[in-house]
Parts: C-alpha cells; sequence; structure tokens
C-alpha cells in the first residue's frame, strides 16, 4: 500500500511509519515540525513539510496515488489546550476537516485516525469499552471527539473506510524513535530524565481513591500501537467508521511505574509528592476486547518492565543518564 502519514515526524508517527516500511509499504509523511523532528522520519520514507490543512495544495496530483492516509498530526498537551482551545480547534478540528476534504476529493478512501482514551473522561466502568460515554474534560479530548465523529459523518457519505484508535497511555520506544516532546508532560520519560539526574519528579497527587493512593494507568507500548495501525488499514471496511481502543487492559500506579523505573535504571528516585494535576481521572485502563476480535490485535509487549527497558534505552541514545 502507498499510505500517507501525517504527524510522522512525531513519537507515534515515527513509530507507524517504520513499521509500515518494514511490511513493505510505500510511505510519505507530511509533518509541519511543529512538535516533530525531522530525524525522526524513518529513512525510507517520503517526507512533505506542511500542515494537513494544505495536504491538496502540497501533494497536488501525487494523493490520487495513495491508497490510504494514517492521520497522527495535532497538537496534544492538554494543559495548552485548557489555556488555548482555539489552537485545538485550529489545529485538530479544522485541520482534521480540510485534511478529510482533500482525501475525498482524491479519492483516497481509507482514513485511519489517531483518538484517545481522552474522549471518555471520567468513567464510571473501568475496564473502558468503546460504548462508554464520552465526556472528554479538556478541549484536547473534545477535538480529538469531534474528529472521531466527523468521521463517523464522513464514513457513510463519502464512502471512507475509517478507523479511530483510541490510544490509553502509550509509552516505550523503538530504537532510535522514542519520546521528544518539548516540553515533556508523561510521567515515563520524566521519570527517566530525573533518575537519570534531570531534577527531581513530581508526583501529582497520592489521595486518589485507589490501593496506593496515585493515579492508575493503563501503559501500552508504541510498537503495539503502531502495529494497531497496520492491522486497522487492512481491516478498515467502505462506508463505516469503527472505533477501537488500545491498551493492555491492565492498570499501574503512579507509585508502581516510578518502582519500575527504579527497577530499570539501578537508580533510587527523587520524588515529590505535589498536589494533583487538574483534570486527571482515578483510574484509567482499556477494555481493548474489540481490538482483539475486529483486528486481531494483541499486545506483544505489554510488560510494564519492557516498556520502560524500551524507553530507557531510547533516552540513553539521547545522552539522558550520561555522567
Ligand atoms: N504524572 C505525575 N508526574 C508527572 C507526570 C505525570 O505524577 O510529572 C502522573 C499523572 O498525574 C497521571 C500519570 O502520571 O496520573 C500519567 O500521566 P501522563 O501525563 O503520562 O499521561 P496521561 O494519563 O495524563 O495521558
Amino acid at each position: 500500500m502507498k499510505v500517507l502519514v501525517t504527524g510522522g515526524a512525531g513519537y507515534i508517527g515515527s513509530v507507524v511509519a517504520a513499521r509500515l516500511l518494514e511490511a513493505g509499504n510505500e510511505v510519505v509523511v507530511l509533518d509541519d515540525l511543529s512538535t516533530g523532528h525531522a530525524d525522526a522520519v524513518p529513512a525510507g520514507a517520503g517526507f512533505v513539510r506542511g500542515r494537513v490543512h494544505d495536504a491538496a495544495g502540497l501533494l497536488g496530483d501525487a494523493l490520487r496515488s495513495f491508497d490510504a492516509a494514517i492521520h497522527l498530526a495535532a497538537k496534544s498537551l492538554v494543559a495548552e489546550s485548557i489555556r488555548h482551545p482555539e489552537l485545538y480547534e485550529e489545529n485538530n478540528v479544522v485541520g482534521s476537516r480540510l485534511l478529510f476534504d482533500a482525501l475525498a476529493s482524491a479519492g483516497v478512501r481509507i482514513v485511519v485516525f489517531s483518538s484517545t482514551a481522552a474522549v471518555y473522561g471520567e468513567p464510571d466502568v473501568v475496564p473502558i469499552p468503546e460504548s462508554a460515554p464520552c465526556r472528554p474534560l479538556n478541549p484536547y479530548g473534545a477535538s480529538k471527539l469531534a474528529i472521531d465523529e466527523m468521521l463517523a459523518a464522513a464514513a457513510p457519505e463519502r464512502g471512507f473506510a475509517a478507523v479511530s484508535l483510541r490510544y490509553f497511555n502509550v509509552a516505550g520506544a523503538y530504537g532510535p524513535y522514542g519520546e521528544r516532546h518539548e516540553p515533556e508532560t508523561h510521567l515515563i520519560p520524566l521519570a527517566l530524565a530525573a533518575a537519570g539526574g534531570q531534577g527531581e519528579l513530581q508526583l501529582f497527587g497520592d489521595d486518589y481513591d485507589t490501593d496506593d493512593g496515585t493515579c492508575v494507568r493503563d501503559y501500552v507500548h508504541v510498537v503495539d500501537i503502531a502495529d494497531a495501525h497496520l492491522g486497522a488499514l487492512e481491516r478498515a471496511v467502505a462506508g463505516r467508521h469503527d472505533v477501537f481502543n488500545l491498551g493492555n487492559g491492565s492498570g499501574y500506579s503512579v507509585r508502581e511505574v516510578l518502582l519500575r523505573v527504579e527497577a530499570v535504571t539501578g537508580t533510587t528516585l527523587p520524588v515529590r509528592v505535589v498536589p494533583r494535576r487538574p483534570g486527571d481521572p482515578a483510574v484509567l485502563v482499556a477494555s481493548a476486547a474489540l481490538a482483539a476480535e475486529r483486528l486481531s490485535w494483541v499486545p506483544r509487549r505489554p510488560d510494564l518492565g519492557v516498556i520502560v527497558a524500551d524507553a530507557w534505552a531510547f533516552a540513553r541514545r539521547r545522552g539522558v543518564g550520561a555522567a
């Protein structure tokens, strides 16, 4: 297949692009490098620098040659989305609408979209099934939900074979491809940086209603996430929009993650407990039964120790922990 990967210079997108190439696909990355890195685009992929808003103009007639698009380009910082909701409307929602228009005009009908567990907000039931009510707690989650709904409408109208993949907590790395967010907000890379001597780790709240008082999340390896996209490309059904949660179905508390980071890095982490981060639900764990059933998706790297070890190997490549 020839696949357009928007956001393919970012963390998850670079792994998606790498796995697509390894499976024998042709890949072109579209990324404006606002948060991505040119050197994260895998060798062997084509690269077009620009916004998804301009896909039609940037790719021109070449867009017709694609079989599918995987759309990951987005702003994804929760705190920023609360301060500047308009950026999330303009970048995520408007950009996706323009991209989908361009794809429809060019006859590209297979669309896999990078959605998120943040669409659910505070869940009533854990593990969370796709049928759970969507009540996002911030403009980031709301923007992703709006795009899911856009695809639900576009699939029957435009003949899209559309899939939304709702990621839980993506972590780990794949060789040279890993998390390089600026600013970094995610637990595992921040804990690894602290293990490498780059400051202390702030633990956001130990008074939640969980076994050890810290938040519980479903950490899933970025390679497993990437491989779900390959499965979705193959199994997307024309005229339909399907939604799949992607997680391991097991939750780890922040304290458990920090213990695993200490074990992998052989350090004692400097940790300071600080007040809760606004908008953090106590427990988010996926039911990914539907992805197992319909995409034959079985996470191959569910072990948190492996996830942390792979992230640590990547952090060390980038100089973390170098004396
Ligand atoms: N967390 C923390 N300190 C940090 C970053 C995150 O205690 O510096 C906690 C956060 O409150 C949440 C969990 O770690 O309970 C995972 O947060 P992350 O930002 O990695 O992902 P999220 O679940 O928000 O998507």
